[in-house]
């Protein structure tokens, strides 16, 4: 008897993650950073559109989005097919105001954007972001209704003296908001040293990485499961496949190589 538990209990467990994985289709997303110019954003827009077009069973196991500079956005827009996604590369913390240079969350909406990355290494670096202002701004994206994608992920130095879990693990607890769901947020993992260096993480230290990312995430979130974790760093089409057949690797974040349409939707096709 016991013996017919088991079985029924394993075949429903398998059932399970059969459909989990049948549900959660890759995010393929492109962050396009300071680059282009307001034709050379419109030029790409339609290449990947175009691309998408051609092979559109990529569509099958992928969704697209990008995210161009602020002010490429709308334009973008226009070009891009239901199929791909639109968000921006930041937003302010705050709702309104007398915020000079600032782009509100609500003004993302308001020009169609879904998602919004969050706490990408280089505003950590450059513009010395902390984890507590990711954090007020993954919250203001949420109000708004914006999916936020929070960045994570070690420097060199911190991984060669093996503090990457301990810094990883410090930047999810401070950054995701407390409303923070598998609905309304993306997690990146990107090893600093591997952003645009051509270096990307073995496949081992993303699996362990990763593998520690959804444990953390399910401390503290419902259906944590199913919230994707995406990894970023030098992806392109020759190493898309072999990450992506890592375990808890749902997609991938992509600067250099969005920038090219053969390349940005290469990244779907080869993986
Ligand atoms: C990034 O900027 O998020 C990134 C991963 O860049 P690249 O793909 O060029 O390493």
């Amino acid at each position: 008897m016991a013996y017919v538990f088991f079985i029924l209990f394993m075949l429903i467990r398998v059932h399970a993650w059969f459909k989990k994985e049948e549900m959660m289709k890759r995010l393929i997303a492109g962050n396009w950073k300071m680059n282009g110019t307001m034709s050379a954003a419109i030029k790409l827009a339609q290449g990947i559109v175009e691309a998408i077009q051609n092979d559109s069973k990529v569509l099958e196991n992928n969704d697209f989005l990008v995210c161009p500079p602020f002010h490429h956005i709308v334009p973008v827009q226009a070009e891009l097919s239901m199929a791909v996604s639109l968000g921006a590369q930041d937003c302010s913390p705050y709702e309104v105001g007398a915020y000079t240079g600032d782009v509100s969350a609500a003004m993302l909406k308001d020009v169609n954007c879904d998602y919004v990355i969050l706490g990408h290494s280089e505003r950590r670096e450059y513009y010395v972001e902390s984890n507590d202002l990711i954090r007020q701004k993954a919250a203001i994206a949420h109000e708004n209704g914006l999916i936020a994608i929070i960045c994570v992920g070690e420097t060199e130095a911190q991984r060669e003296a093996g503090e990457e879990q301990e810094v990883v693990g410090k930047q999810l607890a401070e950054s995701l908001p407390e409303g923070a769901t598998a609905q309304n947020t993306v997690i990146a993992y990107e090893p600093v040293w591997a952003i645009g260096t051509g270096k990307t993480a073995t496949t081992d230290d993303i699996a362990a990485m990763h593998d520690f990312i959804r444990g953390q995430l399910k401390a503290k979130i419902d259906n944590a499961d199913t919230l994707r974790i995406l990894y970023g760093g030098s992806v392109k089409p020759s190493n898309a496949a072999e990450i992506f057949a890592v375990d808890n690797v749902n997609g991938a974040l992509i600067g250099g190589a969005s920038l090219k349409p053969e390349d940005f939707i290469g990244i779907a096709t080869a993986g």
